[in-house]
């Protein structure tokens, strides 16, 4: 959740709902086993709420139903959630029997002590809120009465162990994670959500289509990609490609290593040296597995010559594996690996030429976010504030900022701002996108750079005669192409549209004897440029088709002895829908326009 959805979300009814059925949680557990469990903590979190027990023995799954029965029952009595207020002596004696409450007490004496004296200041007020039997040690705000929840919308979900303050030195507790909404079609639309979620799981579907592997003989983090999981890398990365060439984007290669010397010029050392694999050291030199592009890019700029201001901007694209050393507990799937290719981009420009350039790099990433069928996002322009971490060059920042702002508002796009989270070398957007399931990513991104380019000694040669460093926008727009098919095959549910389905159409022959056919067909299909396969096994029909589907296979093509009489084909589609015979052209007009619309 981004910092201003998050400070939405608690002022909202939804959060008060929520704390409130926590507290209610608690306080049947507590009747459950009463005189026997320690509460600690029962925030709302995304989508539901949980609270933290120590508890005489282990909760199951059992305990769930008996719970939230007799949840229904404390909704039902209609009881007010009161505030009342005291100070830390009378809070301590309040939850006397209550150890993690004790603790929590303590923490909040100590962090209201008097600034500049050891003394704790013991008259300060700690808020409780009371419902029926149950009190909790709690800052609010609550629900007027229970009787406001609605029991039909509430539902209990798991257990889990959680360490008492999240440290994993600290005594493990039991979880009880809970969900609950304002009405029941909420919920129901929300427990679908979730389980359609596992279902289109990119590591699951991922094994299930056969796209890639992870081996412990590779190591963790480090994805393989089989011949249909790279077929689909490479439609992506081509299409990206061929949208940038159209924009104005020139392609260059950088390779995999470069001296470590680089990376302390241009800062990176310093501040992400934990993220980079260890260095190689041969005879007299340093090297390093190549963390990020910017670097590369701007000594090839370098490199390439004077630069006067006519030949500006310039914008240099790659597709380069980078590799980053994401700590192993922190590696999931797709989404989180160690070598990670990025479609990368760094525009080099005037000041002046910061708004135009901006302008369409947005307008090509929702070109692109388009095509992927993305079309719910919004943009979040980081600006910065007053703190002293961000460069003092004023100018340039407001130069920028203003131009960044005026972008958005000509776009017409949703956008929205947070002063204070522009990274320390200049304001940045970045795209959130929704998927069908209502999930937030952030995939595309644009940042204003100030530093790096006269770090690495960057210049032009300006219409007024004089040097003058380039401003760098870094642009990424899919983001990295492991992470992207990660968001891809959820997003998809591995239904990839035609034109990037690694196969578009299997040949399915009904005997032997039309094998033959089949493999004219193919090289017919094949020569119209469609990615086609022949189901030669041995097993039948029907079992073929299933075995189609299940690889999400767009087109089926069934051939037996009518089809090979009449020079056709029958087509069935990944949905089951029959399209009954077509000519091979028939076929291939149908492909060309399903794949020119993007479908
Ligand atoms: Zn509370
Ligand atoms: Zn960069």
């Amino acid at each position: 959740m981004s910092d201003q959805t998050q400070e939405t979300y608690q002022n909202s009814r939804l959060y008060r709902l929520r704390h409130s059925t926590a507290h209610i949680l608690a306080q049947a557990v507590m009747e459950m086993f009463p005189g026997e469990s320690q509460i600690a903590i029962g925030p709302p979190i995304e989508n539901g709420f949980y609270y933290d027990f120590d508890l005489p023995r282990a909760l199951t799954l059992e305990d769930l139903p008996v719970l939230e029965k007799r949840m229904c029952e404390i909704i039902a009595g209609q009881h007010k959630f009161i505030r009342t207020e005291s100070n830390i002596e009378q809070a301590r004696k309040q939850f006397a029997h209550q150890k993690y409450k004790l603790e929590l007490i303590e923490t909040i004496s100590q962090t209201h002590t008097v600034e500049g004296t050891a003394e704790k200041n013991e008259s300060d007020v700690i808020s409780f809120y009371t419902h029926d039997t149950f009190t909790d040690l709690c800052r609010g705000p609550h629900l007027d009465h229970t009787g406001e929840i609605n029991p039909k919308a509430l539902k209990l979900l798991s257990v889990a162990g959680a360490y008492w303050r999240g440290d994993s030195n600290n005594i493990m507790l039991q979880r009880i994670y809970g969900t609950i909404w304002s009405t029941p079609k909420e919920l129901r639309q929300y427990l679908w959500t979730v389980e359609e979620a596992k279902k289109r799981d990119h590591r699951k579907l991922g094994s299930q289509l056969g796209l890639f592997h992870f081996s412990s003989d590779i190591g963790p983090g480090l994805p393989l990609f089989t011949p249909a999981g790279e077929t689909l890398r490479h439609l992506m990365e081509s299409y990206v490609r061929d949208v940038q060439t159209r924009y104005g984007y020139q392609h260059v290669w950088t390779g995999h290593i470069a001296k470590e010397d680089l990376y302390k010029k241009s800062g990176h050392y310093e501040n992400y040296r934990d993220a980079m694999f260890p260095a190689m050291t041969d005879e007299n030199m340093t090297f390093r597995l190549k963390p990020m592009n910017c670097p590369s890019h701007m000594t090839l700029f370098k490199e390439m010559g004077k630069h006067s201001y006519r030949d500006l901007p310039i914008r240099f694209a790659e597709f380069a594996t980078l590799y980053r050393y994401e700590k192993s507990g922190e590696l999931t799937g797709l989404t989180r690996v160690r070598s990670v290719t990025q479609d990368d981009c760094h525009i080099f420009c005037t000041p002046n030429q910061i708004q135009d350039e901006f302008a369409l790099a947005l307008d090509l990433i929702q070109e692109v976010l388009g095509r992927y069928r993305f079309t719910d996002y919004r943009v979040r322009l980081s600006l910065r504030d007053d703190d002293g971490k961000y460069v003092q060059d004023d100018e340039k920042w407001r130069i920028a900022q203003s131009a960044l702002k005026t972008a958005l508002d000509n776009s017409g796009l949703d956008y929205y701002t947070e002063a204070g989270e522009a990274a320390f070398y200049g304001p940045k957007a970045d795209f959130m996108a929704r998927d069908v399931l209502g999930r937030e990513w952030q995939l595309s991104t644009i940042q204003v750079d100030f530093i790096q380019p006269s770090k690495l000694s960057l210049t032009y040669h300006g219409e007024d005669g004089q040097e003058h460093t380039p401003v760098v926008l870094h642009r990424a727009v899919t983001g990295s192409t492991e992470r992207f098919l990660g968001v891809l095959i959820e997003q998809y549910a591995g239904a990839f549209p035609l034109w990037l389905a690694p196969v578009q159409a299997i040949l399915i022959p009904i005997t032997d004897r039309n094998l033959e056919y089949c493999q004219q067909l193919r090289t017919t299909l094949q020569d119209n440029g469609l990615r086609v396969n022949i189901d030669t096994g041995n097993e039948r029909m029907n079992s073929k088709i299933r075995k189609a589907q299940v690889q999400k296979v767009p087109f089926m093509l069934i051939v037996g002895d009518k089809e090979e009489q009449s020079k056709s084909v029958s087509v069935r589609l990944r949905s089951g829908k029959n399209m009954g015979a077509q000519t091979i052209d028939e076929f291939i007009s149908i492909t060309n326009q399903q794949i020119s619309s993007g479908d």
